[in-house]
């Protein structure tokens, strides 16, 4: 029987969610019975289960933490990877309850996680480890529409939310509202236009609203928009490649270097990330890639000089032995808890601003509400009033046009012709969401003399928000 566990890590990601959290706390002045029962995890369910393959059993690992229950569902990605443990689950569980909070989403946090390397795996043998996994946590409701609802995280994707929300149809045939267990479905199985690049696209959205804000961006040491800014990426998976993709081609930026598992690339220039992906999906690595210069050690990428860097990989990639050779001004946590405490302490005291990750891969969790809100409804987003808008529109253009000599510009009047799609109704849900919670942030932080940061922040919206629920209906 081969066991796929390997020994856990202990990162002490846990221990920095929660000095995070004590530290809005306090200066919220909560009490101690009300701070105490938001800031432990609710249950942790681990269990350990075998799949028959290869003419072989073999014995996987798996977590689903519930951090908080104030509101229900309970939301939360499933992650796939060797270096999956307890502690991280949980950390991570924290983290989704701060978000859903600070995002106005209406869920508490679960997350959950499985030992696996899906490298290691044929799709044909991931999809019943997964409906294995997903059957263990069906039947004890911790995959179901109004109580848990998984997403994506690293290592799963779209396909993974498919086949878990298959097997939750199986086992519970007369729910109409099945396809709402999971979040981050393909599009023809229930999912919604905008999820899968939703949490890179919340980090373009997030960096667009700091730049908004002159006195935050010369508090930076910056200055002007995101036009010309050298980024630098680590991780070019789902929240890398779409936040690096949408900054290059969108925004101006330039994607000067970028970080991976085997090495990093750099190109003063800017990395062309389309072909840079084109050559991950064939070779594997980001050796040999003929845009950029190739280094094998990777940390070199992380400290390269630029304005604005994106961990977008995974936790714990900054610490109090790095911190002090980071050269950006700028870090926005794509990731979720890449900077330690320790090493936050440390870049801040340097002057860095660090746009924390509650906040800046939020845009995941709120694309993942519109989608579960449309399950619910049964109907796609803009159906009943896309081409009554349009009526609307064409008779006042024309109207318009009639009165004007020149008539009207033919790209703007097919512009303001055309009715929002549901592409188009995610996107603005969803730069509305991340405008509003930077400016949440930023009134906290004014008000707050003693506030240190954007973090401390977006901690003390989120506990507020929490603790006002709880204090309405706990008993
Ligand atoms: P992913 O698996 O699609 O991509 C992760 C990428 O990082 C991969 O390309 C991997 O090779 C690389 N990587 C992993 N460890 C690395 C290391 N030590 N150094 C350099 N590169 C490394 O995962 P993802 O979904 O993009 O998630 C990335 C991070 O964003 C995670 O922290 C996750 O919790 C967070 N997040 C993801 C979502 C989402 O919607 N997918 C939402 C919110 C937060």
């Amino acid at each position: 029987m081969n066991i796929q566990v390997k020994k856990p890590i202990t990162s002490g990601f846990l221990e920095s969610v929660n000095l995070m959290y004590d530290r809005a706390i306090e200066l919220l002045g909560l009490s101690d019975d009300v701070a105490l029962a938001i800031r432990n995890c609710n249950s942790t369910y681990e269990v350990q289960f075998s799949v028959r393959l290869r003419g072989e059993l073999h014995s996987f690992k798996g977590y689903r933490s519930v951090h908080s229950e104030h509101m229900e569902p309970a939301k939360g990605g499933i992650r796939y990877s060797i270096e999956v443990h307890k502690e991280e689950v949980e950390a991570l569980a924290a983290l989704m309850s701060y978000k859903c909070a600070l995002v106005e989403t209406p869920f508490g946090g679960s997350k959950g996680g499985l030992i696996v390397d899906p490298s290691e795996w044929e799709p044909h043998e991931m999809e019943k480890i997964t409906r294995r996994f997903a059957y263990e946590l069906i039947k004890r409701d911790l995959i179901n529409p109004s109580q848990n609802v998984p997403a994506p995280d690293m290592g799963t994707g779209a396909r993974e939310m498919a086949w878990i929300a298959d097997e939750y149809r199986r086992m519970n045939p007369t729910d109409i509202n099945a396809r709402a267990c999971v979040t981050g479905k393909p599009l023809n199985a229930g999912g919604i236009a905008g999820r899968t690049e939703a949490t890179g696209r919340g980090v373009q959205y997030a960096l667009q609203e700091f730049f908004r804000h002159e006195d935050d961006v010369k508090a930076a040491g910056l200055t002007g928009t995101l036009e010309g800014k050298r980024v630098v990426v680590q991780g070019l998976g789902n929240v890398g490649y779409h936040a690096a993709k949408f900054l290059s081609e969108e925004d101006g930026a330039k994607v000067v270097a970028v970080v991976e598992r085997d090495g990093a690339l750099f190109n003063p220039d800017g990395i062309d990330i389309e072909a840079l992906k084109a050559h991950i999906h064939a070779r594997h690595s980001l050796a040999a890639f003929e845009g950029a210069t190739y280094s094998p050690d990777g940390a070199k990428g992380l400290e390269h000089d630029c304005d604005i860097l994106i961990p977008a990989a995974c936790e714990s990639v900054i610490t109090h032995e790095n911190a002090n050779r980071i050269k950006a001004p700028l870090i926005i946590e794509a990731a979720n808890g890449p900077v330690t405490a320790e090493a936050n302490d440390m870049l801040l005291e340097r002057g860095v601003t660090i746009i924390p990750d509650l906040y800046a891969n939020a845009g995941g969790v709120t694309v993942s509400y519109f989608e579960w809100a449309k399950n619910i409804s049964h109907m796609r987003y803009g159906r009943m009033q896309r081409r009554q808008e349009e009526g609307r529109s064409r008779a006042f253009l024309q109207q318009l046009e009639s009165l004007l000599p020149n008539g009207l510009d033919a790209g703007l009047k097919e512009k303001l012709e055309s009715g929002a799609g549901e592409v188009d109704l995610v996107r603005s849900g969803l730069d509305d969401t991340m405008r509003a919670a930077y400016v949440a942030m930023r009134e906290v932080r004014a008000s707050h003399p003693d506030c240190p940061d954007l973090r401390t922040a977006a901690y003390m919206v989120a506990v507020r928000r929490i603790a006002s629920v709880m204090d309405l209906y706990m008993l």
